[in-house]
């Protein structure tokens, strides 16, 4: 039976990938980051295909639950930490490290008794303001967290860069210094790159590295491709051909009527739709791949279909397979095309869709 809407995942793909990062960061070790759902490909299975890797990133306690109780051995560190005692526990329970970006977290960590004991990570907000410790409060923190016995030491450090992937930016030096200044007396392990971080800036590739979107085959830059970083997708997003009429020019096609034909056009329906979790927003003219030709969406995108024009394409058929991205067409350009990152389209295909796993 062919499937309608599915991903293929190329899991060779990710050890690729790996090995890849690797060889840009080769003194790094690595946090793989395989939060939400890493990135949409499933989080047990991305996890057992990077079994070589020194440690996991997911952003909820949720996440790494749900490893340990598969059987994840690995480190796992939780980069949205806890909120109150209760949650600690639960890290401590389960073997995680949280990350403790906030004065409150050094407080509850203070009331855990030396029986206890538990791995953190100190993250240090150099300049993103999102989580992290700022740094007039860093000193006092780390002093205090060196007191604790439950933790372990030396405490790793953190931080995360805003705009790694702006090459011309000059605030990712700005939060490069002021990482270093804060740290400038303390010998400990730190982590600082996501994967623009560590592809772009030498001075971001200290002990630990953090990829994520690179493991899964795609570039953080938007004028460039994971092919062009030398990365693999590992999925490719697929569906099928369900209908093909001919229709007159001036003819309009889809909701709202917002695709005119200009000439007469051969009109391909495929199924796949935003009910899958392809954009909505993707323009007339994004391209998809039928049997390996380009051809352009017209119309908008509806819940379980998208139309085609195949006036060029005389020899499609029904029942022929659609990629709407992955090998052979990028993700990246889809996500110009509907005005979004490869990042929300990894993350938005919805469970309808059927992971197809593939060893090549
Ligand atoms: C998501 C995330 C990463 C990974 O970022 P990519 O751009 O996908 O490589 C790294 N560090 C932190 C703190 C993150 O939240």
């Amino acid at each position: 039976m062919l499937l309608s809407a599915y991903a293929e995942l190329d899991l060779a793909a990710v050890p690729h990938n790996l090995a890849r990062i690797r060889a840009v960061a080769p003194n790094a070790k690595i946090m793989a980051v395989i939060k939400a759902n890493a990135y949409g490909h499933g989080l047990i299975r991305i996890a057992k295909a990077l079994s070589g890797v020194d440690a996991f990133a997911v952003a909820r306690l949720g996440e790494g639950i749900t490893l340990r109780e598969a059987g994840i051995r690995q480190r796992i560190a939780v980069l949205q930490g806890f909120i109150d005692r209760e949650e600690l526990e639960l890290h401590i329970r389960f073997g995680l490290e949280p990350v403790i970006h906030s004065p409150f977290h050094v407080e509850i960590v203070e009331g855990l008794s030396s029986a206890e004991f538990l791995s953190v990570w100190l993250k240090l907000d150099t300049g993103m303001h999102r989580l992290g410790v700022l740094p007039e409060e860093f000193t006092s923190c780390y002093a205090r967290l060196q007191r604790c016995p439950a933790v372990r030491q030396p405490i790793p450090m953190m931080t995360h860069l805003a705009n790694a992937d702006a090459l011309q930016d000059l605030i990712t030096a700005k939060q490069l210094d002021c990482f270093k200044s804060a740290l400038h007396n303390i010998r400990t392990e730190c982590s600082i790159a996501n994967s623009a971080g560590f592809l772009a800036w030498d001075a971001a590739r200290v002990e630990w590295i953090r990829p994520g979107i690179a493991l899964y085959g795609v570039s953080p830059f938007s004028d460039r491709t994971g092919l062009d970083e030398g990365l693999q997708p590992v999925m490719t997003f697929r569906s099928r051909l369900i209908s093909i009429k001919n229709l007159k020019a001036g003819d309009a096609v889809g909701y709202g009527g917002d695709w005119i034909c200009p000439r007469p056009t051969r009109l391909g329906i495929a199924s796949v739709g935003y009910g899958d979790g392809y954009p909505r927003h993707a323009r007339s003219g994004t391209p998809v791949l039928v049997r390996g030709q380009r051809v352009c969406l017209v119309g908008r995108v509806s819940m379980d279909m998208i139309s085609l024009d195949l006036t060029d394409c005389p020899d499609v058929r029904v029942g022929d397979e659609v990629t709407l991205w992955g090998k052979g067409l990028p993700i990246e350009e889809i996500a110009r095309h509907a005005s979004t990152i490869p990042y929300a389209l990894l993350c938005g295909i919805t469970p309808r869709v059927k992971m197809v796993e593939r060893w090549e």
